[in-house]
């Protein structure tokens, strides 16, 4: 059964220990730590619903390897409809989380080793493309969730890293044996990393000559010994360890998808799980292809998110009594425009995608990135208009601590009431969800996820063909150019 549910994907987690830190603590029971549980159910949905006849075509795909029905999270995208289906698949799970369910991170790195590797193999004669495929198959066969490395620390930005007075600020090769390699460094903001089986490395920015012993893809378990997370830090996460479930927000799944500062100490990996190691001109197009997968998501996960802000947008407009206000129609219709212009700009960049020479299919990188300079400024504006909405008590609300004080219950009741058919627990309830999904956390995740609009835009100029356009201009101005 190559099929994971949510029970199955818990117990196999059980079987890895990796080494976490939190808050200066290391953590031993990372699946029953309060802080943690959020993404792991989040996690858990995208093997859950795999199993439900209705979701069966959206979240499952048929392995090109095998033939069997596999997690699509776990797919090589074969035609433009399976790229307009991960789309769909992403804003079905934003919408049944309102969170990150951190696996297509892992997915794209798949997606991208697989096309690379097969070019590097094809011009170097290498055989990077089949162990790959091996690995792959093991991926599929036993449902993996992987985390996509891809992010270096980056240290000086002026500096490459072979520059970089620290030699560790990007992940590279120390040693090379007849087994193996050694590699140190680190690789930041490893979103899902703790609750996944595996890594998969990737180089982070287009290398030159001098950089060779960074270019490097690799895959081993989240637990090899010499490996370090530290858990990253996200807004109220406190509130966590507390008890009740009011304040949390979206207690169940959280909000973005537990980051964390992933530490190679020396790390052995067997020449069998290295994808690539010194090819420096291959790293540019490693790059490009996993940032063009992963910018075509955020038009499906976080119109899905959006979906569920939009819902808390009304529910607190009608809680309030101004549902049928003139100008909160108005700001709904808004973010409806806003949320659905993403989720457009996603499809079109699945639909206009392209077969490259593995077989498997890429996206349109120009409209990929156009998919995720929009969400960075969208998702601030579409919580703009949330807070705008739902009223200043998103940030002034009493705990549910003071809700549950019989001193207090009557009187928190009594003056947070909106209108009367409403119990003011629920009113309360959706003023934590808003904080809750529209706070620090999420909307830095919007902006830097996937890369900095900066990287976007250079993306963008890239691909736009300014060349053409202007020669458009000219001769439509009747400007003759000389031979
Ligand atoms: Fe997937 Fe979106 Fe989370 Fe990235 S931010 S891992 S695309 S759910
Ligand atoms: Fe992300």
């Amino acid at each position: 059964m190559t099929l994971k549910n949510g029970n199955s994907y818990r117990e196999s987690l059980k079987e890895l220990n990796p080494e976490v830190f939190y808050l200066g603590k290391k953590i031993d029971d990372r699946l029953g730590y309060p802080s943690f549980l959020p993404h792991i159910n989040s996690a858990a949905l995208t093997y859950e619903l795999a199993n439900m006849p209705e979701y069966e075509e959206l979240l499952t795909a048929t392995s090109h390897l095998t033939g069997k029905k596999i997690n699509r999270f776990t797919h090589i995208h074969q035609s433009t409809d399976d790229l307009v289906k991960k789309v769909k698949a992403l804003r079905l799970l934003g919408q049944k989380t309102g969170a990150c369910f951190q696996r297509c991170v892992g997915w794209d790195a798949l997606n991208a080793t697989y096309t690379v590797t097969y070019e590097i193999d094809k011009k170097n004669g290498t055989n990077y493309h089949k162990k790959f495929k091996e690995y792959l198959l093991y991926v599929q066969e036993n449902d993996l969730m992987i985390a996509g490395a891809m992010t270096d620390p980056k240290g000086d930005r002026s500096l490459k890293p072979s520059q970089q007075k620290d030699p560790d600020l990007f992940l590279h090769v120390v040693e090379k044996n007849d087994k193996g390699i050694i590699v140190r460094g680190a690789k930041a903001h490893q979103t899902g990393i703790i609750n996944s089986h595996e890594l998969l490395a990737m180089p982070t920015l287009a290398m030159g000559e001098e950089d060779k012993d960074y270019a490097l893809a690799f895959a081993i378990p989240v637990d090899t010994k010499g490996i370090i997370h530290i858990f990253g830090r996200q807004t109220n996460d406190t509130r966590r360890l507390e008890e009740g479930t009011m304040d949390k927000g979206n207690y169940k799944y959280g909000i973005v998808g537990g980051e964390a500062l992933t530490i190679f100490n020396d790390v052995f990996v067997p020449w069998e799980r290295v994808f690539m190691c010194g090819e420096w001109e291959w790293t540019g197009l490693f790059v490009e292809r996993f940032a063009s997968y992963h910018r075509q998501n955020y038009g499906g996960c976080k119109t899905g998110v959006s979906d569920v802000i939009i819902g808390s947008a009304v529910a607190a407009a009608e809680y309030n009594g101004v549902a049928s206000a003139s100008h909160i129609k108005d700001k709904i219709a808004e973010m409806v425009n806003m949320t659905e212009t993403l989720y457009s700009c996603s499809i079109a960049c699945s639909d206009q995608g392209h077969e490259t020479d593995s077989g498997a299919y890429i996206v349109n990188p120009l409209l990929a990135n156009v998919t995720k300079l929009n969400v960075t400024r969208y998702i601030y504006e579409i919580c703009r208009l949330c807070h705008d909405i739902a009223g200043g008590l998103v940030a002034t609300l009493p705990s549910e601590a003071d809700l549950n004080n019989p001193q207090l219950k009557y009187l928190i009741e009594k003056y947070l009431k909106g209108v009367d058919n409403i119990p003011t627990e629920n009113r309360m309830r959706i003023f934590r969800l808003i904080e809750n999904m529209t706070g620090g956390t999420a909307l830095v995740e919007s902006m830097h996820g996937a890369g900095s609009p900066q990287a976007q835009k250079i993306m963008i100029l890239k691909q736009a063909n300014l060349k053409m356009k202007k020669k458009l201009a000219e001769d439509l101005a009747g400007i003759e150019k000389e031979k």
